[in-house]
């Protein structure tokens, strides 16, 4: 969010006031360089603070077009994808924060997509945790099979507890 008389990036909110409808909040704002104030309306609640400080507010789409592309050629549907993003909403939504570090929503849809495709989540994460050597995605495969075979045998002690209630 730009300061419109200086174009500084930097703002400090003074006052927020949520529409009547709940859908916007309208924020009295002073630039840290200026020092003039200004207002703003957002249309969602959630904001997001991109690494140039900037912010925007929340969106799936932005959400569904960043993971599209890991997703070519995968078998994830349109609809796989707006679950994922709901998903993603949902925990950010959650934590209860109003603003939120464009990394976390990045954090946030790692889980959601490695339970959907580990291909894709392998992609994805190469990307955004900004992988550099084949090690790198060594690891990320190794942590994949070793959460994998972690699953298989809890899977397995629930297969033996249940066969421990029958002989009993
Ligand atoms: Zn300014």
């Amino acid at each position: 969010m730009h300061c419109p008389f200086c174009r500084n990036q930097d703002s400090r909110v003074i006052d927020s006031r949520t529409s009547d409808d709940g859908l916007s909040i309208r924020r009295r704002r002073q630039c840290t360089a200026c020092q003039k104030r200004f207002s703003t309306i957002e249309t969602s609640s959630l904001t997001v603070v991109k690494r140039s400080g900037a912010t925007e507010p929340f969106s799936r789409e932005k959400v569904v077009n960043g993971v599209r592309k890991a997703c070519q050629g995968r078998p994830v549907s349109d609809d796989d994808l707006a679950i994922l993003a709901q998903r993603v909403e949902d925990s950010i939504r959650g934590s209860g924060s109003a603003e939120i570090d464009a990394n976390e929503i990045g954090l946030s849809i790692l889980g959601p997509l490695r339970e959907l495709d580990e291909v894709a989540y392998l992609r994805f994460a190469s990307v955004y945790q900004d992988f550099g050597s084949l090690e790198d995605f060594e690891a990320a495969i190794t942590a994949l099979r070793a959460d994998r075979e972690k699953a298989e045998s809890q899977n397995d002690e629930v297969v033996d507890t249940d066969e421990v209630g029958v002989t009993e």
